[in-house]
C-alpha cells in the first residue's frame, strides 16, 4: 500500500523535476532491472505469487516513470525498493525474515555509476526503508557504512521514518523459522537502472537470511559484494547466500570481466552464477550495461525479477520462463 506522503512525493519528483522541464535526452535509453530474490518458490498459494507478479510491476513501473520523466537512476533505485521494502511479501524491510533469536535485522546499500559514490547500512532493526537511510549516508556523510546502533541513531537524527520492530511482525516468517524449510525461501530485493544522463545506479536492501545468527551481516550492504554500480560498464544487484557473494565479491567480479575480459553482461553473469552453482552456492543477479541491456541470471528454480526499457521491451517473472 503505497501512502499518501510517498504518493505526493513521487508527484513531486515526477512533475516538479527540472531535468524533465528541460529533458532534451528523449532518444537516450532508459532501463530499470528488479529483482525480488532467489530462491524455490515452491508451495506457494496462488495468492502470493500473484502479489510478487504485482509487487514487481509495481515497483517497475514506478522506477521507469521516474526515468522517463527525467529523473536519476538513483531515484528510480530508491523508489522502486522502497515499494519493495514496504510490501510484506518481499525479504527486505516489511517482509523481513527473523534471525534465530527472532529479530529483524535489515541490511541495504545503494551505489551511483557516476562517481562510485556509496551508502550502505547494516543490521538495523527500527528503519522502515532501510534503502534510504543507506542513500542519505551515502550522500550526507562522509562514511559508507553504518551499522547497528549508530545507523538507528543516525536515522533518528536524519528524519527516517522510524518504526517500532513489530512493523516487521510476521508470524508466518516465525513458522519458516521454526520450520526452516528450503522450499519456501524468499530472497532480498534489488533495483539497478540508468537514466537519460547516463549514469547507472544499483541498490540492494534485505532481511538478510532466516534462521541467520544475531548480528550477521550479508552481501548486501557491502559494495562489490551484493551491489555494484559503474558508469561505462554495468550495474548490479545480487541475492543468495551472502558469505559467497562476499568471498567471491560477486557484483564486482561479473563487472570486472565485462571491462577487463571484454565479455558481454550475460557472458559474464551466467560465467559467476555458474561458479558459484559449483561449489553449491544458491544465488542470482540482475545486471544492466551502459545500453540498457540486461541480463537476470539464477541458478535456484526461480528468481522473481522484472525489466523494462524505453524501446519497449518489458517482462515480469519468477520461474524460468514466466
Ligand atoms: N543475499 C542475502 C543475504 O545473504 C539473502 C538473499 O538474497 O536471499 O543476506
Amino acid at each position: 500500500m503505497i501512502r499518501y506522503s510517498q504518493v505526493l512525493f513521487l508527484f513531486l519528483l515526477l512533475f516538479l523535476n527540472p531535468n524533465h522541464l528541460n529533458s532534451d535526452d528523449e532518444s537516450k535509453p532508459v532501463a530499470i532491472v528488479i529483482h525480488g530474490g532467489a530462491g524455490w518458490f515452491a508451495n506457494m498459494p496462488q495468492s502470493k505469487i500473484d502479489g510478487i507478479y504485482a509487487g514487481l510491476e509495481e515497483a517497475l513501473d514506478v522506477g521507469f516513470a521516474l526515468l522517463e520523466n527525467g529523473n536519476s537512476s538513483l531515484d528510480a533505485v530508491e523508489q522502486a525498493i522502497i515499494i519493495l521494502e514496504n510490501n510484506e511479501l518481499f525479504n527486505a524491510g516489511r517482509g523481513s525474515v527473523y534471525t534465530s533469536e527472532q529479530k529483524q535485522e535489515m541490511d541495504a546499500s545503494i551505489m551511483f555509476g557516476d562517481n562510485q559514490d556509496a551508502g550502505a547500512v547494516a543490521g538495523v532493526a527500527t528503519v522502515k526503508n532501510p534503502i534510504s537511510l543507506a542513500r542519505y549516508v551515502m550522500e550526507q556523510t562522509k562514511h559508507v557504512m553504518f551499522s547497528g546502533e549508530g545507523a538507528e541513531e543516525l536515522a533518528r537524527t536524519s528524519g527516517q521514518t522510524i518504526v517500532d520492530p513489530s512493523y516487521f511482525y510476521s508470524e508466518e516468517k516465525l513458522e519458516q523459522l521454526r520450520k526452516q524449510k528450503k522450499d519456501d525461501k524468499l530472497g532480498t530485493v534489488g533495483v539497478v537502472a540508468i537514466d537519460a544522463n547516463g549514469n547507472i545506479s544499483a541498490g540492494t536492501s534485505t532481511g538478510g537470511m532466516s534462521n541467520k545468527l544475531p548480528g550477521r551481516i550479508g552481501d548486501a550492504p557491502i559494495i562489490g559484494a551484493g551491489t555494484w554500480a559503474e558508469n561505462g560498464g554495468c550495474g548490479v544487484s545480487g541475492t543468495g547466500h551472502g558469505e559467497y557473494f562476499i568471498r567471491f565479491n560477486v557484483a564486482k567480479e561479473i563487472c570486472d570481466r565485462v571491462k577487463y575480459k571484454g565479455l558481454s553482461i550475460v557472458d559474464a553473469a551466467n560465467q559467476v552464477i555458474n561458479e558459484l552453482k559449483n561449489i553449491e552456492a544458491d544465488g542470482g543477479v540482475i545486471v544492466l550495461n551502459q545500453d540498457g541491456q540486461v541480463a537476470m541470471k539464477f541458478n535456484t528454480p526461480a528468481m522473481a525479477r522484472a525489466y523494462r526499457h524505453s524501446n519497449g521491451t518489458k517482462e515480469v517473472k519468477i520461474y524460468r520462463d514466466q
